[in-house]
């Protein structure tokens, strides 16, 4: 029975649900990239990237003496000694032998510590190909509450992985489909939880394991190695270094908080790491540009908190913020993954709750949709689609899809609506630069979906 369920599932589990960070191809380079993110075209150069799926190189490269890197949608990575092999993350759970496999043809000491850098199965997932006799598994403290959350939520959090990756999702029954993952859903104990700090040695080499919430979570851990300064980072900064983080995914996740991703940036920095081992894509080397990255990094989330923090006192609405705060110049950072706006609402929402104070039918289960059929029926669908239309050739097409939807509410197959809705999407996309790969993917489904609606 699970044999036949993992089947059916294998490229939902590959593709969908462990999202969590980020797809991301690997950089056609072997060995370590320079640092310093170019921030004119940072958003352009990795745009694809994002929409990619990972590509694996046929062979495990050697990224510092005796420091191995298996490279797929999620990388592993050993640390040899002549002790044993210290593990950083495990990769997806379909792509974990092989990468065992990999890394075992390069040193094939035993494994005696997997450390595993957060709950996201792109991360831990193939736990069972690295764990062996005597291998003591550590993780944050907060790993296990992120891992029963995630599979409690399989179902719901399935449904919007599908729309993003509809190819890659079995089209079976919502329930039939959220059953079936949680049957395959891989579940780790860890040994040994970290909160703050953890030091052992093998072999003579020193590992400090530290709590690095950050863009992916509370229960980030990265690994330190001080004599070498490299730095095993896990999704601590998200997919790409550097980048805005996505402190609020809209695939689903609990909020990532700023704060301590500031300061986890901050103990970073302090570090001043000579290579960046994140666990997608190539590492980064080269002490100076790294230190400018995460500086600039540090800055950009602290500016961006420190902003929508002043508006709220300010009295200033959500929408307002989310209009008027960016990225000042020298503090550009890729949008790839996370934007600005998103997480200044994140940050709004994450301390003042999504009641904003000014609208009383927020209280209530009933939302403004529930009278669009009354609007689409007073004001007729066809005078709302065409003024639709009006504001998107005015460039406001966040205006022509609420009249859209309220023409639609009350006739859902008019034609002029339909359209209307659909240049507005398309006004969307286009003006997003195809930057964020969550935006652009949602923008199209709308678009295919309306498309659909029209019978095109
Ligand atoms: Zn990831």
């Amino acid at each position: 029975m699970r044999s036949s369920l993992a089947r059916i599932c294998l490229p939902l589990v590959g593709a969908a649900l462990l999202f969590a960070c980020g797809e991301a191809a690997p950089r056609n380079t072997e060995g370590p990239a320079a640092g310093g993110g170019d921030s004119a075209d940072a958003n352009a150069s990795h745009t694809h990237d994002l929409r990619s799926f990972g590509r694996d190189l046929d062979h495990a490269v050697e990224i510092a003496p005796n420091v191995y890197q298996a490279r797929g949608t999620g990388n592993a990575h050993v640390i040899a000694t002549p002790a044993g092999r210290v593990v950083f993350d495990t990769g997806l759970p379909t792509e974990a032998d092989e990468h065992r496999e990999k890394l075992d043809a390069l040193d094939a000491g035993p494994i005696t510590h997997l450390i595993l850098s957060h709950a996201h199965q792109d991360h831990y997932g193939g736990f069972e190909s690295f764990r062996d006799e005597g291998t003591e598994v550590i993780a944050h403290s907060e790993f296990p509450e992120t891992q029963r959350y995630l599979y409690e939520l399989v179902p719901a959090l399935m449904r919007r992985n599908k729309f993003f990756y509809p190819t890659d999702v079995p089209d079976l029954p919502d329930g039939i489909l959220g059953a079936a993952v949680k049957a395959i859903y891989p579940v780790v104990e860890p040994d040994r939880l970290v909160a703050d700090r953890y030091e052992f040695e093998v072999g003579g080499t020193r590992f400090v394991v530290l709590a690095t919430p950050g863009a992916e979570g509370a229960d980030a851990l990265s690994l330190w190695l001080p004599k070498e300064k490299i730095l095993f980072a896990g999704d601590t900064f998200g997919p790409i270094f550097p980048m805005f983080p996505n402190l609020t995914t809209i695939r689903g996740e609990k909020f990532r908080f700023a704060v301590p991703y500031i300061e986890t940036l901050e103990m970073l920095i302090a570090l001043e790491p000579e290579l960046v081992v994140p666990s997608h894509f190539a590492p980064i080397a080269g002490k100076e540009e790294i230190k400018a990255d995460l500086v600039r990094m540090r800055d950009a989330v602290r500016y961006v908190h420190d902003a929508t923090v002043e508006g709220m006192n300010d009295g200033k609405d959500v929408y307002t913020l989310m209009s008027e705060i960016k990225l000042p110049p020298g503090l550009e950072l890729s949008q790839a993954h996370g934007t600005v706006p998103w997480t200044v609402r994140g940050i709004y929402e994450a301390y003042a709750t999504w009641f904003h104070f000014d609208d009383t039918t927020q209280l209530y289960a009933v939302p403004a949709r529930e009278v669009w059929a009354d609007v689409s029926e007073l004001a007729g669908a066809q005078a709302l689609a065409a003024r639709a239309a009006e504001y998107t050739a005015a460039a406001e097409p966040e205006k022509a899809l609420h009249l859209a939807a309220m023409a639609l509410g009350g006739a859902p197959d008019n034609h002029a609506a339909l359209q209307a809705r659909i240049e507005a999407l398309e006004f969307l996309l286009e003006r997003s630069g195809h930057v964020n790969h969550h935006e652009q993917t949602f923008l199209e489904r709308k678009i295919e979906q309306t498309r659909e609606s029209l019978g095109d």
